[in-house]
């Protein structure tokens, strides 16, 4: 034991683990957004009812052929050329042995020695307070899934279900250059956006098209070596990844201060109880015997097959997040907000090439779009106002045509009716009065109704005119123009 590890004797949970240096690498498996399997016709479509979408090939019988889809390899070199990789020319299929029942060949068909890509990186932006990093990928590789096991406890019975065998997967893995929880989330949370900028996968986690096993350890500060590593799994949202790592690496900070040894093993993460559980003693990658498959040449890919991906490839969220600070003229903060998903960035450009004020489009998305969205938990694609709707109502403010006010009361009655901006504001009488008279007539009742505030506001407390501004523009509906109100109210009251 080293006079570091004794010192941390005694001390509290919290001290224990600031005494040592978290490492994590990361393993995402992503599944690529095709519509057939990776090696054969057989559809992708989540949900369809059990073993429907299952062939010779996926069931692994006797004779049948996998034939290598050229869609998946797209998929594969559009991520691993976003992921700045060195793609190689030849890489192989193996077969990954082992056995289980939702197994049907008893390997699964992988890439093990010679990957597609390796080499990597991953440049985390500096948003939402964390610095920026660049994380090292290792290596991306093509392959298929498994089938899916469902266990009924009550009929102490299980089943399964072969309809995701063979369902395109990609899996991408990083350097252990990831050094706290926080960082492996802001991780996460960049290559998700990045996979679904670039159209490779739906990156939904609730379908399992995203899932994220983590290897972590613990080191003194300072040190060279890695400590033995333990690898989390069962991890089903990034929020569950944080906390997983949280509680590991607490749970290895004691062992070590306590002079024990970590014991490399797969631990499993419990959300109910906020705690990690060992799994099945870590399998050895040499356990599972992998060796090419004699079914499937080596994948060949041509250089300008590889040059003609990274042409295609769309704008990235760093190159959007720019644009919008410079095209725009947005901050930081907004620009970050608005990219956050590719159709809320596209949203938000479609409304702002129809309507003047780019920094108004911008306020409207991300305040009340969001709102609208959160509360019906829709998507944006989903969202029933098109941006043509919300520039036309944006339009009608910027003439003055309505108040910012009715703005918003129109905004809910568009959602509700499906009707336009401007239908709805002569509709309702929202249109904003700024005829005198008119304003005039709601002065006279607001000051006769409430004389109180009215005379203090003429003895001098000018506070008191905002206040009486919001009795006006309550009682027009909303439809007064308030700085017309204002005006009118303090010449009236002499102040
Ligand atoms: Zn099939």
């Amino acid at each position: 034991m080293s006079v570091r590890e004794t010192a941390t004797r005694g001390m509290s949970a919290t001290g224990i683990a600031s005494a040592y240096e978290m490492v994590v690498g990361l393993e995402v498996h992503v599944q690529l957004l095709t519509r057939t399997k990776a090696f054969c016709l057989c559809a992708t479509d989540f949900g369809a009812p059990p073993n429907t979408n299952v062939c010779p090939v996926c069931l692994g019988l006797p004779g049948a052929l996998p034939v290598l889809s050229d869609h998946v390899v797209d998929l594969a070199l559009r991520a691993a050329t976003a992921l700045d990789c060195r793609i190689h020319e030849r890489s192989v299929f193996a077969r990954k042995n082992y056995f289980y029942p939702d197994l049907p060949k008893g390997y699964q068909i992988s890439q093990y020695d010679r990957p597609l890509a390796t080499q990597g990186r991953l440049t985390v932006e500096n948003t939402a307070g964390y610095p920026e990093s660049t994380v090292r990928i290792t290596r991306v590789h093509i392959e298929e899934d498994a089938g899916k096991s469902i266990h009924d406890r009550f009929a102490a019975a299980s089943a399964i279900d072969l309809n995701r065998a063979g369902v395109p997967l990609i899996e991408i893995v990083t350097e252990p250059d990831i050094r706290s929880a926080a960082a492996a989330g802001a991780y996460l949370r960049a290559l998700k956006q990045l996979l679904e900028y670039l159209e490779v996968s739906d990156v939904n986690m609730e379908e399992g098209s995203l899932r994220v096993d983590a290897n972590v350890s613990a080191r003194l500060p300072g040190a060279t070596t890695l400590g033995t590593k333990t690898e989390l799994k069962n991890l089903n949202s990034f929020s569950a990844v944080e906390r997983a790592l949280e509680a590991e690496f607490a749970r290895q900070c004691d062992l070590l201060a306590r002079g024990q040894r970590v014991v490399q093993q797969t631990m499993l993460w419990d959300g109910g109880s906020s705690s990690v559980r060992p799994a099945r003693s870590k399998e050895e990658s040499h356990d599972y015997r992998y060796f090419p498959d004699p079914d499937l040449p080596p994948l060949v890919v041509a250089s300008d097959r590889v040059e003609r991906v990274r042409r295609h490839l769309p704008e990235l969220p760093a190159a959007r997040r720019t644009r919008y600070r410079e095209a725009f003229g947005l901050s930081a903060y907004d620009a970050d907000v608005l990219t956050a998903s590719k159709s809320l960035g596209d949203y938000f450009e479609d409304c702002a090439r129809l309507h003047r004020d780019p920094k108004t489009v911008a306020n409207w998305v991300m305040g009340e779009v969001r709102a609208a969205l959160n509360v019906a938990k829709r998507k944006i694609e989903d969202f029933p106002l098109r941006p043509a709707d919300l520039a036309e109502l944006l339009d009608l403010v910027a003439h003055e045509t309505v108040s910012g006010t009715a703005a918003k009361r129109i905004f809910g009655l568009m959602l509700e009716t499906n009707r336009g901006a401007t239908e709805i504001a002569e509709r309702e009488g929202l249109l904003q009065v700024r005829d005198d008279s008119a304003l005039r007539d709601w002065i006279d009742q607001v000051i006769a109704e409430h004389e109180h505030e009215a005379a203090r506001c003429a003895n001098g407390e000018r506070k008191l005119l905002g206040v009486l501004v919001g009795f006006v523009m309550k009682k027009s509906k909303g439809s007064a123009d308030p700085r017309r109100v204002s005006q009118l109210l303090a010449e009236r009251l002499g102040v």
